[in-house]
């Protein structure tokens, strides 16, 4: 069996800038994750004694803060603010544009639709920025629950793919006099993807490593087992089974944007051992 690597896949510019941020402030406090990979997180504990509280009330004035990669919502980036000795913002300038959008085209009367899960960080964070009437949807029926105004701005959660963008998108133009549409979708995303959605076409196993809680590790695998039926998702070597790759010919490799190097050098290994 051979293993082919997706053209593009694994730690993207915001990741890595984070974890240079937090390699350089050892034994400061991250608040909430500051990437969706759990190993990673550990590896930074052990290594630079760097903490995690997801309770903003914890930090005090000897404190040196990390905001996460994904931000944090306005009113908590304020109280840090008053409270923390110092803070390291390592909230993604992919993540900060959104933000910015939100303020502002709340600020000239737009109605701010997000496009994303509710219950996601980054989402939670740009809605702060936006008025009161700003609303979420995860997909185009979600728009039915909500009490849309004439004028809409529509954002993007960062990790979403573009096609389902555009289908909330064209369904929101039938139910609004103006839509202004932000495509906010970072380009590591979605480089990742397209790259996933190529290689999937042509293997028969597909493995896709990432953090299980990390959204753009999910989106690759569903996209890649839209197109390989035999697609599995692992967070590492271990979850690897040796049984997915018999009678395989070609397995295709992809991971998420939070996935660290040393992770998926783990799981080639195994895979190339199997
Ligand atoms: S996936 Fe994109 S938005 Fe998220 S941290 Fe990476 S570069 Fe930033």
């Amino acid at each position: 069996m051979k293993i082919k690597l997706a053209d593009s896949y694994g730690f993207c510019f915001g990741v890595k800038r984070a974890i240079r941020l937090a390699e350089g402030a050892p034994n400061a406090i991250v608040i909430g994750e500051l990437i969706h990979n759990r190993r990673e997180i550990e590896r930074l504990e052990k290594n630079f004694g760097v903490r995690l509280t997801n309770n903003i009330d914890e930090i005090a004035k000897s404190d040196a803060a990390i905001i996460r990669t994904h931000g944090v919502e306005k009113e908590a980036k304020a109280k840090l603010l008053a409270t923390a000795g110092a803070i390291i913002d390592a909230t993604c300038p992919y993540v900060t544009k959104p933000q910015k959008i939100a303020e502002a085209m709340s600020a000239e009367g737009y109605q701010v639709v997000i496009f994303g899960d509710r219950t996601h960080p980054e989402v939670k964070g740009v809605l702060s920025y936006a008025d009161k009437n700003a609303a979420v949807a995860a997909n185009p029926a979600d728009l039915e629950d909500i009490d849309l105004a004439d004028r809409i701005a529509l954002i993007s959660q960062t990790t979403k793919s573009i096609a389902s963008f555009n289908e909330v998108a064209v369904a929101l133009i039938a139910k609004t006099k103006e839509l202004r549409v932000f495509n906010t979708i970072c380009n590591a995303t979605y480089d990742n993807q397209e790259a996933t959605r190529e290689l999937a076409k042509e293997v028969d196993i597909m493995v896709i490593i990432g953090g299980k809680n990390s959204s753009n590790t999910k989106q690759l695998y569903a996209i890649a087992a839209e197109l390989c039926a035999d697609s599995f998702l692992v967070e590492d070597a271990v979850e690897l089974r040796r049984e997915w790759f018999k009678n395989k010919s070609l397995c295709g490799v992809s991971a998420g944007a939070s996935t660290p190097d040393w992770i998926i050098e783990e799981a080639l290994k195994t895979i190339e051992a199997f």
